[in-house]
């Protein structure tokens, strides 16, 4: 695609087994797309959907030629999703956004008008009201973007999601970094182009369930720590140092009471010694354990994703619907 066919826009939204969604988000952007008088596209990422969802973009793209699928081979997950369709977005500037209407596409014209008066890199939205996310889910952000600042050290938006838009240029920026699960919420504040905000009301989900049980947000939340930063591994070194004075008391109070005598007594402080030295030890394997796992990963080079189909490529082929595996 060259520069003066590039779309100015694309929205990316990945999207796994969204098929009760899909109508009321088509009814909703397509609107305010058109509305932008820009040329756009919608960059769909199917992640390995088992449900219709497949088959309806299918159809969706044949009412909606800006519609662009891309498929991918299996399901990688939100970030890995995202990452596809953020590299193979064209447009001059590149908005993500969730597939379940959480985040109001209403506010993208908004972002990019933001984007072009003030020269911005990076629109953020913000969300101004969380109250319509369960109180689980309120607490374990709100932890995990407090870890994020502390252990990350980047300036990250406590109520920034990843719903944003980015210029060409960040995105460039961002596809040339080596991260094997980049984890967009960090990495674009930690980029540090001239960025922006625009607040909105994170809404319910629209339709169907989340796509983001608890082990998928620990996950991300390990993925995060480990990309960002090295400290709990020095957390394990801090652990040890603490256990070793421990240790030296520990080595007095035994003098002590040898001198004394009185040693008999002793086996409650040894089992507790070798417990809590025990378990030290073990925090600290497993903490170098993760991050010799991710190095591996590394190592190995396996990209995040496998693109199948991409309408963009060939517009003739069409993706076969995958078939019910439960
Ligand atoms: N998603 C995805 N792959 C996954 C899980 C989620 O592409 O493995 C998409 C999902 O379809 C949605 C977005 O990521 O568009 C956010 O997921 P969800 O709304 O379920 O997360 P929540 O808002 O509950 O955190
Ligand atoms: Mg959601």
């Amino acid at each position: 695609m060259t520069v003066e066919s590039a779309p100015v826009l694309s929205v990316v939204i990945p999207m796994f087994n969204e098929e009760e969604v899909l109508p009321i988000l088509v009814d909703r952007l397509r609107p305010v797309l058109e509305g932008t008088g820009e040329p756009y596209e919608v960059v769909a990422v199917d992640d390995g959907s088992t449900d219709s969802t497949a088959a309806q973009l299918a159809g969706i793209r044949r009412i909606w030629p800006q519609v662009r699928i891309i498929r991918l081979r299996r399901n990688s997950g939100h970030q890995a999703a995202l990452t596809a369709g953020m590299h193979r977005a064209f447009g001059q500037y590149v908005a993500s956004l969730d597939a379940d209407l959480q985040d109001p596409p209403e506010k993208i014209p908004e972002m990019l008008a933001l984007a072009r008066t003030e020269g911005l890199d990076i629109v953020y939205g913000v969300r101004g009201d969380r109250r319509s996310d369960t109180m689980i889910k309120r607490r374990s952000a709100a932890a995990y973007y407090w870890l994020m600042r502390r252990l990350a050290g980047v300036q990250v938006h406590s109520h920034a999601g990843d719903f944003r838009l980015l210029s060409r240029a960040t995105v460039d920026a961002l596809r040339q970094l080596p991260e094997h699960q980049p984890v967009y919420r960090l990495l674009v504040p930690w980029i540090g182009f001239p960025s922006g905000e625009v607040s909105y009301t994170r809404a319910g989900r629209a339709a169907g369930r989340t796509k983001y049980p608890l082990t998928k947000m620990v996950r991300l939340a390990a993925d995060s720590v480990t990309n960002f930063s090295a400290a709990p591994l020095r957390i394990a070194t801090w652990l040890g140092l603490i256990s070793f004075f421990f240790c030296l008391l520990m080595l007095g109070y035994v003098v002590v009471v040898f001198a004394l005598d009185k040693t008999v007594q002793g086996w409650a402080s040894v089992l507790a010694t070798v417990l809590f030295l025990g378990a030290v030890q073990l925090l600290s394997l497993g903490l170098l354990g993760e991050y010799l796992g991710r190095l591996y990963a590394s190592a190995q080079g396996r990209p995040a994703y496998f693109i199948g189909y991409d309408s963009a490529e060939e517009p003739a082929a069409m993706p076969t619907p995958p078939r019910r595996t439960a």
